[in-house]
């Protein structure tokens, strides 16, 4: 079957998941001159395999908010492929999320999760909670709520949940303790655990210090550093945090920051200081980002819906990350971003660029990192936390890092490698999708049509 008629197949077997079909023709577009060679990929399905999930689960959620009044909510997980390893991938807690968001960030997973080098699987999941304005004791309430339904389809060898948008270290500790209280068993469900009982050195900074690591590569191909570089970076959450921090560290300046709501434009740039101010802004008072302007004196724009720009992506600079969220950048912003002299833009977020965004970025002479490469560094710690908690001994920050160093290395070269192999040049994207889908065929292959 061809990629067009596998993608009209999909479109029309899974209506309204439009960010699924948008991954799946970026993804897809890759593979044809891999099914023309590799004829046994066409032979076995392993394209229309790959995207129907292993299982899907749909569950209600009950609970009681401080008022006293019940609240329902949908949780979801997406168990996309097990042909590496057990399922692999973050809960994402968000009033926005469908299943068709869920079947898009497993399907990347799949790819990310393989190009890691660890033996792991993919998948996602999450439900449609508003963490926003809730107290502790009802984000704990949902979390017991939410787990008394997930915990008979987990597992340490089954299926492994860590982190996402709004799903942090408050939400995994009570999601483990539930987890913990239903098995009656301590194992390593979860990822993105305190590190006194029982998570990994450096998980915290994975994945920002991972997409730094994976730009400095990027660079260093073009004769280039990250020291004295101005960075636009979009987003507050984890991974904008320790991005910041790296390149702050690395030399760099980093003018923008935001939420949902806005973001900030500080021309001095974000020092320690300012960056401490963010942590503790947005991991324990849970407040807005416009209070950094009010503190700093920096510039502060609110966000207009539905443009077809973002003013955070037109700010002079010369690298980019966008770590927000999918579709954050428009084809327009790529058109400013190259008119103020962006050469690199690297993915914090998972499919930050739009479809159109995508195809003039690849067109361009910007350098481009996509997410299931750059943002590789927080699953790949992960699975270095899997890894610890399996021979029950834990290694030294140091060490974490150098491996995470090394893994976002490897992975640099393996998408080079391969775009050059299959004819696509430069292209990280192509080398990515290529090099991870190679990998996870050939073990589906080896382990027959099940
Ligand atoms: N949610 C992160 C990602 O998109 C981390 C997943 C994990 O550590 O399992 O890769």
């Amino acid at each position: 079957m061809s990629i067009a008629t596998i993608l009209e197949q999909l479109k029309q077997k899974n209506p309204n998941e439009e960010e699924f079909h948008q991954t799946a023709e970026e993804v897809l577009f890759y593979f044809s001159p891999v099914l023309e060679k590799h004829k046994q990929y066409q032979q076995y399905k392993i394209v229309e395999r790959m995207l129907e999930p292993d299982r899907v689960i749909s569950f209600r959620v009950n609970w009681v908010d401080d008022a006293g009044e019940v609240q329902v909510n949908r949780g979801y997980r997406v168990q996309m492929n097990s042909a590496l390893g057990p399922y692999k991938g973050g809960l994402r807690f968000s009033p926005t999320v469908s299943l068709g968001e869920f079947k898009f960030l497993a399907f990347e997973q799949t790819f990310k999760n393989a190009l890691t080098g660890i033996p792991l699987g993919a998948g996602k999941g999450g439900a449609d909670f508003d963490p926003r304005g809730k107290s502790d004791g009802e984000v704990m309430r949902f979390c017991q709520a939410f787990m008394q339904e997930l915990y008979r389809h987990i597992g340490n060898r089954l299926d492994v949940p860590a982190g996402d948008k709004g799903v942090g270290a408050r939400e995994i500790g009570f999601l483990f303790g539930t987890y913990k209280k239903l098995q009656n068993q301590y194992e390593g469900v979860l990822t993105g655990k305190g590190i006194n009982w029982g998570g990994s050195l450096m998980r915290t900074e994975a994945t920002g210090y991972g997409l730094v690591y994976f730009a400095q590569e990027m660079l260093r191909q073009a004769g280039e550093e990250v020291s004295g570089k101005r960075c636009i970076v979009s987003g507050s959450g984890n991974v904008s945090q320790y991005c910041i921090e790296k390149l702050i560290r690395l030399g760099a300046k980093v003018v923008t920051v935001s939420d949902s709501s806005g973001f900030i434009y500080d021309e001095k740039g974000i020092d320690e200081e300012k960056l401490a101010y963010i942590k503790e802004l947005k991991n324990e008072k849970r407040g807005r980002i416009e209070e950094y302007a009010r503190k700093f004196g920096a510039e502060y724009t609110p966000v207009h819906q539905g443009g077809d720009s973002d003013p955070l992506w037109n700010v002079k600079a010369e690298l980019a990350f966008p770590c927000a969220t999918q579709n954050e950048v428009q084809e327009k912003d790529v058109q400013n971003m190259k008119s103020n002299g962006v050469f690199l833009l690297a993915e914090g977020a998972n499919m930050p660029l739009t479809a159109e965004a995508t195809k003039l970025i690849e067109q361009s002479d910007i350098l481009y990192g996509p997410g299931k490469a750059a943002n590789a560094g927080g699953v790949a710690v992960s699975g270095i936390e899997m890894m610890q908690n399996y021979i029950g001994s834990y290694w030294s920050a140091e060490e974490v890092d150098s491996r995470l160093k090394k893994i976002m290395c490897d992975i640099h070269n393996q998408c080079l490698q391969t775009a050059e192999e299959w004819g696509f040049g430069k292209n990280y994207a192509a080398g990515a999708n290529i090099a991870g889908f190679i990998r996870v065929a050939d073990a589906m292959i080896a382990q027959g049509v099940i």
